[in-house]
């Protein structure tokens, strides 16, 4: 697949750093921003790269000439004026081939493309976004998506929310089939999201791809340093899909949130103390964060899907207040016990996802390379400890919610905190 590759960008906020460079030439510890892009790319195998440059596109030319240093064949379009963020794929269209990735030039990623590429082939789809959770979802755009990935709706940092939202962002990484530009006329200026995507989304032809890797852009000189850091780290290297992943598993009810029985309705899910502080110190760490919960309350006919949903999008609204995210959210909404009004007959069977029995655990290491040995849960049940055991992972029961008391397995956890940052500070120790 080829690779377009928007480096126009002029950085006006990045000034106290970029004063000579345009913006993608800015250095983190010392290497250009758009080297790493390069590199990320050929090791996907990825070596056909268009470059648009404007601002200071000299800069980036002398420096990467046609890319052979590299491994790669690099072209370049220089834009005289700025046409939008669309505007000069109207001069790459006959270059190009059926379907090609596009990146933001302002953007620090570890990526696992033949992933994304895999998935676009898959849903055979005019459009696929590279969507994740972020810090901040309430000043982001928000994709809304379909279980399958379908994107149904695009909701604009600039509107006003009014309800509980999923924390889905739109990440600055594409994949478009060339028909998606072939009506684009030369010299004129575009809005990549408004013009060519939102309209896409109203026929179902976008699909957001969902993915726990590392992508930031490098906006302002704080996030610029925070980038910087993380990569002497080794976080984002660490969060590449091809590499084996560590996570952290959470219980839900009474880990995350307080427990108050089964919760029914939207309302009732209130944060525990700490908990999106413990989170936010998972996000920071080489961790996944995965949610695992038994929901028999839709089996059982007391809670809709619709209903949950509604409970999940409150329950990442509020982390995402609080700077924290979840990686993605399993439930199993199964159960076996009959006679229940409203029940739903085509939920209760004996499933293999129910705590503790280890199927959302697989489904999740499947979905994202996760190593279950080196990964953790944390919760409030001896069934999630026992679940735990089962799929050969460490443990650590947290004293919140029902801190153990349904006393149903002897299994024993590897480690007790008395809340989920306890869990967490334990868990990281000097990982931190
Ligand atoms: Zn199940």
């Amino acid at each position: 697949m080829q690779a377009v590759i928007m480096a126009g960008g002029k950085g006006t906020r990045l000034s106290s750093v970029t004063k000579d460079i345009p913006k993608p030439m800015v250095k983190l510890n010392g290497k250009p921003l758009l080297e790493y892009q390069i590199e990320n790319l050929r090791n996907c195998g990825i070596t056909e790269i268009f470059m648009i440059t404007g601002h200071l596109s000299h800069v980036i030319m002398e420096y990467f000439s046609d890319g052979h240093k590299w491994g790669v064949n690099i072209t370049y379009y220089n834009e005289e004026k700025p046409l939008g963020t669309a505007g000069a794929l109207a001069f790459l269209r006959d270059s190009l081939d059926d379907d090609f990735l596009l990146l933001l030039g302002d953007l620090y990623l570890e990526v696992d493309f033949t992933r994304f590429i895999l998935f676009h082939k898959k849903n055979n789809s005019e459009i696929s976004l590279f969507a994740h959770p972020n810090a901040h979802p309430q000043d982001s755009d928000l994709i809304v998506a379909l279980k399958d990935g379908r994107v149904t709706d695009w909701i604009s940092k600039h509107t006003e929310r009014t309800d509980y939202y999923r924390n889905l962002v739109n990440a600055g990484i594409y994949i478009l089939d060339k028909k998606t530009i072939c009506g684009l006329e030369e010299g004129k200026t575009y809005d990549l999201d408004k013009e060519i995507i939102a309209p896409l989304i109203a026929v179902g032809q976008v699909y957001a791809y969902r993915s726990t890797e590392y992508v930031k852009d490098i906006g302002t000189p704080e996030r610029l340093s925070c980038v910087e850091k993380d990569i002497k780290k080794g976080i984002p290297s660490s969060r590449n899909l091809s590499n084996k992943q560590q996570c952290i598993f959470l219980d839900r009810d009474g880990t995350i949130n307080r427990y108050k029985g089964f919760v029914r309705h939207t309302e009732d899910l209130e944060l525990e103390e700490k908990a999106a502080l413990a989170i936010k110190k998972i996000n920071a760490s080489p961790y996944l964060t995965v949610v695992v919960s038994n929901q028999p309350v839709i089996a059982r006919g007391e809670c809709s899907f619709g209903e949950l949903e509604k409970i999940h999008s409150r329950m990442e609204t509020l982390l995402g207040l609080e700077g924290a995210y979840l990686d993605r959210i399993y439930y199993c909404p199964h159960h076996t016990d009959k006679g229940f009004e409203g029940e739903i007959p085509e939920l209760k069977f004996e499933c293999d996802c129910r705590k503790p029995k280890t199927g959302m655990l697989t489904r999740a290491a499947a979905e994202m390379n996760i190593d279950l040995a080196s990964s953790w849960i944390i919760g409030d049940t001896t069934v999630d400890i026992q679940t735990g055991k089962n799929a050969g992972m460490k443990t650590c029961l947290v004293m919140t919610g029902e801190a153990g008391e349904d006393k149903k397995y002897d299994a024993k956890p590897d480690l007790v905190g008395k809340n989920l940052l306890e869990c967490i500070e334990m868990i990281l120790g000097d990982k931190e």
